[in-house]
């Protein structure tokens, strides 16, 4: 958490008339919109406005969220986002780590004359003028709670606050699954669901929300999984023809790469996924125990995450990215 005396600083800073911008990462799941929606909800119930920006697009089954169509998408108003941070006296950073996170955002945050606060539970942090980082913390909307109790106001947490970060916290922890749910996490849901977050409602507005795009697109993937190195290491693929032909919306591919993790004797699962507009591979990794997919990708495809999640890119073909991964994973002795 923050110190006492941060919190005092930030506390100050949280008035009417500072003009205030929650930035999210690149591809905005379940915990970055969540998070971003719920401290833009606290902050109203303190009597503080404040504008959510997101580099770019996110999935429809996100967009039940209170507020989420008022976010401002980077992508479609660039003039607006980039405003609203270049005159902003206050921006949150949640759910990354580092201004390489958000696009093009990301220049703009560095050059802004506002406080920048941190709030993110990704490994490696780089620096901010506030840093609340924690990467024992299952999700970000975890993190907001617990700095909405450190600002001593649980009794401003209602029911739009509420939905979005049970949200999150739902999304993140793979529904209350992962090695990173803890008691805290499961009194905190707890809580915001004495304060109205209904989970049956959210799960259902969340997950039960298949487009049979996606249905038909993890069919394609689930028939071609691939298991190697002895059996440790599923890999997932999908390319942009593919999307293409069964009409792929943002948002279908989301945990695909959680099949592989769940064969018996794998411990890591990689999805490899041309993007459907750019020459680049979008990658996602998932491990077990002590297998460090933030430290695999970091040292050999651009990118990071946590132990057990992370995501990176390739410049390379689709097949040349699997080949070269499957060399990487030779020389890492995985
Ligand atoms: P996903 O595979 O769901 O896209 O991402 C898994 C986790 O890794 C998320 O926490 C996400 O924020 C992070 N992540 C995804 N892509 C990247 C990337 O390119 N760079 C970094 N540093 N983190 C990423
Ligand atoms: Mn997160």
């Amino acid at each position: 958490m923050f110190t006492p005396a941060e919190l005092l600083e930030i506390n100050q800073l949280l008035i009417p008339e500072n003009k205030i911008v929650i930035l999210t990462h690149y591809n905005p799941d379940g915990d970055a919109i969540g998070s971003s929606l719920g401290l833009k909800h606290y902050l109203r119930a303190k009597g503080i406005e404040a504008e959510v920006v997101t580099p770019n697009d996110f999935p429809k089954f996100l967009k039940w969220m209170p507020e989420a169509k008022k976010n401002i998408i980077g992508e479609y108003k660039r003039k607006v986002a980039f405003d609203l941070i270049n005159d902003a006296d206050v921006i949150f950073c949640l759910d990354f780590n580092s201004p390489s996170r958000i696009g093009l955002l990301g220049d703009w945050l560095m050059r802004a004359k506002a406080k920048k606060i941190l709030i993110d539970h990704h490994q490696q942090p780089e620096d901010f003028d506030f840093v609340y980082s924690d990467t024992i913390i299952p999700a970000t909307c975890q993190m907001i709670y617990h700095f909405i109790e450190a600002m001593d106001d649980e009794n401003l947490v209602n029911k739009e606050i509420a939905e979005c970060l049970y949200t999150g916290i739902m999304t993140d922890t793979g529904g209350f699954r992962f090695r990173s749910t803890s008691a805290d996490t499961h009194r905190i849901v707890a809580n915001l669901i004495e304060k109205g977050a209904d989970p049956s409602v959210i799960t259902s507005n969340t997950w039960d929300t298949n487009t049979v795009s996606r249905l038909h697109l993890l069919a394609l993937v689930l028939g071609r999984i691939e298991v190697v190195n002895d059996g440790t290491v599923a890999v997932l693929s999908l390319t942009r023809k593919e999307l293409q032909e069964y009409g792929f919306q943002k948002g279908d591919t989301e945990g695909f790469v959680n099949y592989g993790l769940s064969i018996v004797g794998v411990k890591m699962s990689a999805f490899f996924m041309e993007d459907l507009y750019e020459d680049f591979i979008k990658i996602s990794f998932r491990s077990k125990d002590d297998v460090d997919v933030n430290q695999f990708s970091r040292k050999y495809f651009n990118g990071g995450g946590h132990i057990n999640a992370a995501g990176g890119r390739s410049d390379e073909s689709l097949p040349d990215t699997i080949e070269t991964f499957k060399k990487r994973l030779e020389e890492e002795n995985l």
